[in-house]
């Protein structure tokens, strides 16, 4: 059975003294963590304070983003190596806001997965559907598509040491939610196609949803046979509701 994860993606939020507030808050919240893996994505300049206040508490580092390259005269740039440094577990790679407002391709979101893997850090592939695309009949298309990819550049079995996070666009940071039914189509269709490649990886991945999930919306989409957690942005700054959606995660699995 998967074990659920729930992953806060913070984005550029925060700052040293309300990192520490938040996670005061989350912490004195969500009690007994066993049977959920929830990991914190922070900034990169707050990955040792927020590494250092959760890691004797059971919560998992993550990051939000790698370089392609490993090491050099890269300005601005973090290896996978510096992150498995800092002790993360997580990294997303191709999260919608990188692929559209940062132009990253998919040849180099696998690259970054690549990367990660070299280092045994867990890449957390997004993908995701453009509202445009959905209503012209193409979501099963363009997510199996980002993930294939992938695919082809580090192959089928790269998949059992990542996660997916599937994430329609028109849904994250709006407000607005796919349905649990509209989730759970994509998720078994990405099951389906990775099935098809290798059925034990396909058994074993976690897939992940993203897109406003709220400790409101939690419960629906983390019931779903084929949703196994959630990606959280905007509610993941909010101690008591994220801890609200982790503790359903945790129902969830203790119910399946
Ligand atoms: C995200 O950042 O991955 C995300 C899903 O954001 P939100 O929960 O705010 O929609």
């Amino acid at each position: 059975m998967r074990q659920p994860l729930v992953i806060a993606n913070w984005k550029m939020h925060g700052g040293l003294q309300a990192n520490q507030a938040l996670l005061q808050v989350l912490l004195a919240e969500l009690g007994d963590t066993s049977g959920v893996s929830i990991a914190i994505c922070p900034p990169y300049p707050y990955l040792a304070s927020v590494g250092q206040a959760i890691s004797s508490e059971g919560l998992l580092l993550g990051a939000q983003n790698v370089s392609t390259h490993d090491q050099g005269a890269f300005t601005g740039e973090v290896s996978s190596a510096m992150l498995k440094e800092m002790s993360c577990r997580y990294v997303l790679v191709g999260h919608s806001e990188r692929r559209t407002l940062f132009q990253e391709s998919d040849a180099a979101i696998a690259e970054k997965f690549s990367q990660l893997q070299a280092q045994g850090l867990i890449p957390v592939l997004c993908i995701g559907e453009t509202l445009e695309q959905r209503q012209q009949g193409q979501t099963t298309a363009v997510v199996q598509q980002q993930i294939q990819a992938v695919v082809e550049r580090v192959g089928i079995e790269s998949f059992s040491r990542a996660v997916i996070a599937y994430e329609p666009i028109w849904a994250i940071g709006t407000g607005e939610t796919a349905s649990a039914e509209q989730a759970e189509e994509v998720h078994g269709a990405i099951r389906h196609q990775l099935s098809a490649q290798n059925l034990a990886v396909a058994q074993s991945l976690p897939i992940l949803y993203g897109g406003s999930v709220k400790a409101e919306n939690a419960a629906v989409l983390f019931s779903q046979p084929n949703i196994d957690g959630g990606l959280v942005g905007g509610a993941s700054l909010d101690g008591q509701g994220f801890a609200q959606i982790c503790r359903t995660a945790q129902l969830a699995n203790a119910q399946a």
